[in-house]
């Protein structure tokens, strides 16, 4: 990854230290300031002091190489706790990113959900980015420069990232990679591998990837919904390329440490996947996996051909997971009104666009 933008400058927020340093391949006293000046970047901190660099020229060519190219935020909104931010990239798409917080004992964490790619290829029905199609991917430093953004706004009170935004991240899956290694590398975000996690859609060839890659503190989020193969078919295109039992394969395999577990997400839709044999059909499947089952209420998207369940539908159909000996939670809804919510990213102006 050559990682420089027209004119030599770097992008800066797709590269480790180590690429930087590669490229830019400063004299040993320079490494320490350069790292002063990265680490701030990656950070979100103020403009950090580029006058600790040594002097010209190499100040001069540091600064312009570090120049880091954070996409604006054209539109920040709030939904009660929930934040959207809206970037622009440089060919007039937009990138969306969700800020939840997360109340702990010892105050108050924060979770990103980060897009991968503007819009998506896989046409879940229920999903309002399916209707854009695929638009293209983000590249890393698109990706990073979310977390970048965010960090800015709530000044460093990012502690979890979560692929769950726009887009389907082993369908991009070189450059989610590199950004998730920009993100854990120590002298930038170092964010730990635990606190990252990429959820797909169950693309079987990409988690055999992800596991060769060999990090077992990442997690891995699936998004199932459906008790059996006719139903994910009818919702979920790629199953019919991908079925559960491949899928489930291809989890079995999959290097799990020894407290973690997969996070099977299951959207609830009334009329569709939310009855008693669904709830006993999916814990048979679930069975031999390490898993813990994330039921969520739908989110309508625009046009929606259904509505959201009623909390009794959720609570009734969490009863009957558990009676089948399923762990489970449900996820709280927050951000609906303003498409913030699970599922909801993708905005009319990016259809035009398309
Ligand atoms: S649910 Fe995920 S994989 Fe499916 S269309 Fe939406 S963004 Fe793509």
């Amino acid at each position: 990854m050559s990682g420089t933008e027209g004119g030599g400058r770097l992008d800066v927020l797709g590269l480790t230290f180590p690429e930087v340093t590669a490229a830019l391949r400063p004299r040993r006293h320079e490494v320490k300031p350069l790292r002063t000046v990265y680490r701030a970047l990656l950070r979100g901190q103020a403009p950090p002091d580029t006058a600790r660099l040594p002097g010209p020229p190499c100040r001069v060519r540091y600064e312009e190489a570090l120049a880091a190219d954070v996409l604006p935020i054209v539109r920040r909104i709030e939904d009660g706790e929930l934040t959207k931010f809206v970037q622009r990239t440089h060919d007039e798409l937009e990138i969306e990113s969700v800020v939840v917080p997360m109340p702990r004992t010892h105050g108050l964490w924060r979770t990103l959900c980060v897009s991968s790619q503007v819009g998506c290829a896989r046409g879940c029905t229920f999903c309002e980015t399916a209707q854009l199609g695929l638009l293209r991917n983000l590249t890393p430093g698109e990706i990073v420069g979310q977390v970048v953004a965010a960090q800015r706004d709530f000044q460093q009170g990012i502690r979890n990232v979560v692929f769950m935004g726009m887009g389907e991240p082993l369908d991009n899956f070189e450059h989610v990679i590199q950004a998730i290694r920009v993100m854990m590398d120590p002298s930038g975000l170092s964010l730990a591998g635990e606190r990252i996690t990429i959820s797909t859609v169950g693309r079987v060839a990409g988690i055999r990837r992800l596991a060769q890659l060999g990090w077992r503190r990442l997690n891995l989020a699936v998004s199932l919904n459906a008790p059996n193969d006719e139903i994910r078919s009818q919702i979920m295109p790629n199953n019919r390329r991908e079925p559960m039992a491949a899928l489930r394969d291809a989890l079995l395999a999959y290097p799990l440490r020894n407290c973690q577990f997969f996070m099977l997400e299951y959207v609830l839709i009334p009329g569709v996947n939310d009855a008693r044999e669904h709830a006993f059909e999916v814990a048979e499947y679930l069975r031999p996996l390490k898993c813990m089952l994330n039921v969520i209420p739908y989110n309508p998207r625009r046009d929606s051909p259904w509505p959201a369940p009623t909390e009794e539908a959720v609570e009734q159909f969490l009863a009957w997971a558990r009676e089948a000996g399923q762990g489970c939670k449900r996820r709280v809804t927050k951000g609906r009104d303003q498409m913030a919510a699970c599922g909801q990213l993708g905005n009319r102006a990016l259809a035009r666009h398309r």
